[in-house]
């Protein structure tokens, strides 16, 4: 009788434990769902007015303006700018969270589409001390087929940075084509001779809201978030992005995508509007 009792007593435990369990599941669910619904309404919201703000700043700034009046408004446009980038990559880590970032699968000249990424990443206020030069070979003169817009977006966010640690010296993007067992892999290297990273923040670089230390941010500027994505991305795109660094030397990173050589395949082909 005993037995049965206690028996008893455990399957009503567990019953209560399973539903208290389902309990936290779907409220944990329905937290997930109002924080998103609240990022998408708030992004939504701050991007509109806010593309008129640099709407305005672009036609002022072709205004008749004296000095102190046009140093006023770099620094307002600095500022929309830096609020649009953190407003867009909020929106993409709240999507690439909810599991609702979309990759295409479409056919593209990878040659083409790094050469002129970079040539748009480098940010107009790069020193002149410092040299960007891109080195894609041959083989990526072909049509492969990933996802060209998640590609540009990531190696715009790993130039630009790689411009904006680097007070002197050389940016340098050499981009290949590995062929691996199952696919070929398209590698990309973004390496600079700039300040560099340190062992501890390492491994820290791809987690949100991560900058070296409040010094850095306040010199540099940034959201923090830009590997964040750029590593979420490339889960998605099922590659690997990784990076060594040497404190006062500079860094390298290291991008690696899975693709498909088009020949072979029928993806709708793409020329990516940059
Ligand atoms: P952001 O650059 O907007 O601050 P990121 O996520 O792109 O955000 O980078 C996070 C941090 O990693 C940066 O604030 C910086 O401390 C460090 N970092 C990234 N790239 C480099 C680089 N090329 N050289 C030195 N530090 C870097």
């Amino acid at each position: 009788l005993t037995f049965v009792f206690l028996v008893t007593q455990d399957v009503i435990k567990s019953q209560r434990y399973r539903l208290e369990l389902e309990r936290a599941k779907n409220y944990a669910e329905s937290l997930l769902k109002s924080r998103e619904q609240f990022m998408n309404t708030v992004t939504h919201d701050l991007r509109s007015p806010l593309n008129s703000v640099i709407g305005y700043t672009g036609l002022l700034e072709k205004s008749n303006l004296n000095k102190s009046q046009n140093r006023y408004l770099a620094q307002l446009k600095r500022s929309s700018d830096y609020l649009l980038h953190l407003v867009n990559d909020l929106l993409d880590l709240s999507r690439l969270e909810a599991g609702k970032m979309t990759v295409e699968e479409l056919a593209f000249n990878p040659k083409n589409l790094i050469e002129e990424t970079v040539e748009n990443a480098v940010p107009p206020e790069k020193p002149r001390e410092v040299e960007v030069l891109v080195n894609v070979s041959d083989d990526l003169d072909t049509r492969v087929i990933t996802d060209p817009f998640r590609i540009k977006q990531i190696l715009t966010n790993l130039v630009s940075n790689a411009c904006k640690f680097t007070p002197r010296g050389s940016v340098e993007v050499k981009a290949w084509l590995r062929q691996a067992k199952h696919n070929p892999v398209l590698c990309i290297e973004v390496k600079d001779t700039g300040i560099g990273i340190s062992e501890a923040q390492k491994e820290k670089v791809f987690e949100e809201f991560s900058q070296e230390d409040s010094s850095i941010e306040k010199r540099y500027g940034g959201t923090g978030l830009g590997l964040a994505i750029s590593k979420k991305i490339t889960d998605l795109l099922q590659g690997r992005i990784s990076l060594e660094s040497e404190v006062g030397h500079g860094s390298t990173f290291l991008l690696e995508i899975p693709v498909a050589y088009a020949e072979n395949n029928h993806a709708p082909a793409v020329e990516p509007r940059l």
